[in-house]
């Protein structure tokens, strides 16, 4: 099949900081920029690596919490001009799965996050760097000193999210009286930087227990793995990118198709 065939919308093509790999660090918009001399030129990849979630699982709930206000640097994040949530074409086989299981039982996926581009990961250390903004501490990391946000391994220069086959995600659940999705209780919100977000947590309820543990069980059963850290958090087994670090800016002209 070519290329032409495959795509009748805008393709759109990118850069990606594989470049991290080889010491390349800048990335250029591909009409723009030209390279400059001492920057050798990074890898090219097409959008057709992604699939978009909204698209494919319209039923989803998408919450993209980094395009907004309501996450832990208080505004909207770098790289998510818009609320997209993309991944790779193995992880959303595997999303579509667990969607369609939690459909026949009335619930459906929440995504808080999912393709992470690295310049937003980029923003997450800059924002551990200053002491002085501590706007969201109340709200997201009470119990842990700011300065021990990286030792502690709630930031890092490199997430998983950046390979694009991780997602963070919740589940709801159809509710009968009120009309509407739910979201199931699970004992501590999304980026809830403290120990009580660990799914082995045994301080919150039964109920938000035997809760973490249905996301959990969905998740592994499709062939997501848990991170021991947070509830929310799920990396595809045998990740088709696992040394890719990409930087595709989130926006609503991105278009993907296949
Ligand atoms: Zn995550």
């Amino acid at each position: 099949m070519n290329t032409n065939s495959k795509t009748k919308h805008l393709k759109v093509v990118v850069f990606f900081i594989g470049a991290i790999a080889t010491g390349l660090v800048s990335v250029m918009n591909s009409e723009n920029t030209a390279p400059t001399p001492e920057v050798e030129e990074a890898p090219v990849v097409s959008a057709e690596t992604f699939a978009d979630i909204g698209e494919m699982l319209p039923e989803a709930i998408l919450d993209i919490r980094y395009a907004g206000n309501n996450n832990f640097v208080g505004k909207p994040v770098d790289g998510y001009a818009a609320p997209r949530a993309i991944v790779s074409h193995e992880a959303m086989q595997a999303l579509v799965n667990v969607q369609q299981q939690l459909r026949e039982q009335h619930r459906t996926l929440v995504i808080f996050d999912a393709f992470r581009p690295q310049r937003a990961v980029d923003h997450f250390v800059r924002w551990a760097e200053d002491l002085n903004d501590s706007a969201t501490k109340q709200e997201f990391y009470p119990s842990v000193p700011k300065s021990e946000l990286f030792e502690r391994g709630y930031i890092a220069a490199k997430s998983s999210h950046s390979r694009g086959s991780t997602v963070d995600c919740t589940i709801a659940e159809w509710n009968d009286s009120l009309q509407q999705y739910v979201e199931l209780d699970m004992g501590s919100p999304f980026d809830y930087f403290d120990p009580v977000s660990w799914p082995s947590d045994t301080t919150i309820s039964d109920v938000a227990r035997r809760n973490r543990m249905i996301l959990q069980n969905i998740m592994v059963q499709h062939g997501f793995s848990p991170y021991p850290q947070e509830w929310w958090h799920f990396t595809l087994s045998g990740e088709p990118y696992p040394e890719t670090y990409f930087d595709i800016e989130l926006t609503d002209s991105l278009m993907l198709t296949r």
